[in-house]
């Protein structure tokens, strides 16, 4: 897989083009570039083995006008300040697309969870919050789960604040355990506000979904519930599904709880009984209706972009397309629903998760799922009303929506004019 582009690069190309045509002056383009702030610190950690090892850390509020910062934590070896830096761009101009009232942020930990105790990561957890708390706070930047972090590193993280502060104060951080002030539907909402975008997708194009193929790359959070769900609510028929190790392929199709019980046994779906072994690579090219990146950035280049078959791409990751691939795949007819669109269902639940716990008042899951397929439902609709009047991708049309949202939001509090 390449990972040669740097995201943060292609985060500001992407903005450079939708500035260009809302015709944003050259102060507010270079406002939107940058973050506003970020925070690089050290976290030193007494491992078990007794040595200690020294992390580090990273927060960034990418852009505060439309509300306080909010974005996930992500623990990976991979992680570089501009990955955070993109990720937290993406979060700004996802929760304007939504028009939930937040700015972007993000945040990380370059470190190897998998190869670390639940002690370890424990410790980690704890002492990311001592670095960060005193910049953040439900007012001011909350942050969320991200690749390889979960809820109870949320609700470790919560503890720790509210060890500091004294005080309970559940909202400063969203995609807790429910037992601990989380919301019901956060567990699965970045899938389900992606299914529900594919449902309104396949409306508008008259195109019936029931027992057409999908495949989803990377079994997370989002890819594992995307199969679940893309079966239950719109009879896709999943036939390939993979994770860092590879990839399985039946076209008879893969139930979900067979892939959930072989992870669980074995730490991969590779070699899932009944199945065909494929690689990344291979599933990202296969002739499916939908096709659901679900993993990390830069998978689809202008290096595979060509040979893609998918009919509709379906990104639950953040950032997996480079802008050639963007244009490659939109001259091939292909329909292309933007990450910071499909993907802001985890976002809106975190939302709604932070509204009851401001209101200490806690909702049922029914009232969860209204919210969030009214939320997606209008944010589709309002892009693609865009991308078809101007005949543009809908990743550009998303960025239309979110940054003049973000620009009059500067211009009104009178930071750039
Ligand atoms: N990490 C998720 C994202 O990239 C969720 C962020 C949140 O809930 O704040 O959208």
């Amino acid at each position: 897989m390449s990972h040669q582009a740097n995201p943060f690069e292609t985060a500001q190309r992407q903005l450079d083009q939708a500035a260009e045509l809302l015709g944003l002056s050259p102060g507010m383009r270079e406002f939107l570039r940058v973050p506003m702030r970020e925070h690089q610190f050290s976290i030193p950690l007494q491992m078990d083995s007794g040595e200690y090892q020294v992390f580090t850390g990273y927060r960034v509020q990418y852009n505060l006008a439309r509300g306080p910062g909010k974005g996930g934590i992500r623990f990976h070896p991979e992680e570089t300040v501009d990955t955070v830096r993109a990720l937290a761009a993406w979060m700004t101009w996802k929760t304007s697309v939504v028009d939930i009232p937040l700015g972007g942020g993000k945040g990380g930990v370059t470190c190897d969870p998998k190869n670390m105790s639940l002690s370890e990561l424990e410790r980690l957890s704890r002492a990311y919050m001592r670095a960060v708390a005193h910049l953040i706070g439900p007012d001011r930047d909350i942050p969320a789960p991200d690749v390889y972090t979960t809820p109870q590193i949320m609700a470790w993280m919560m503890d720790e604040y509210e060890m500091i502060t004294g005080k309970h104060q559940p909202g400063i951080i969203t995609g807790k355990p429910v037992s601990l002030f989380g919301s019901l539907g956060r567990h699965d909402a970045t899938a389900r506000g992606g299914v529900y975008v594919v449902r309104e997708a396949a409306k508008a194009m008259g195109m019936n979904l029931q027992d057409k193929t999908a495949a989803i790359q990377g079994y997370g959070n989002a890819g594992s519930h995307a199969h679940r769900l893309g079966g239950d609510l719109l009879g896709l028929r999943v036939v390939a599904v993979s994770d860092s190790r590879g990839g399985v392929y039946s076209e008879h199709g893969i139930d979900p709880e067979a892939v959930a019980d072989h992870k669980a046994k074995t730490g991969s779906v590779v070699g899932l009984p009944g199945t065909d072994t494929i690689t990344n690579e291979e599933l990202l090219e296969l002739p499916v209706t939908v096709l659901f990146p679900s993993a990390l950035e830069n998978v689809i280049t202008e290096s595979n972009a060509p040979r893609m078959q998918a009919q509709v791409v379906a990104e639950l990751a953040n950032g997996p397309t480079t802008p050639e691939a963007d244009d490659i795949l939109f001259d091939k007819g292909v329909t292309l629903l933007p990450d910071f669109l499909c993907n802001a269902g985890g976002v809106t639940v975190s939302y709604l998760e932070q509204v009851q716990n401001a209101s200490n008042h806690y909702w049922p899951l029914e009232q969860v799922y209204q919210n969030l397929d009214a939320t997606m439902s209008r944010a589709y609709h309002a892009v693609h009303k865009l991308a078809s009047e101007r005949q543009i991708h809908h990743r550009l049309a998303a960025y239309l929506v979110a940054v003049a949202r973000v620009a009059e939001a500067v211009t009104v509090r009178g930071w750039v004019k």
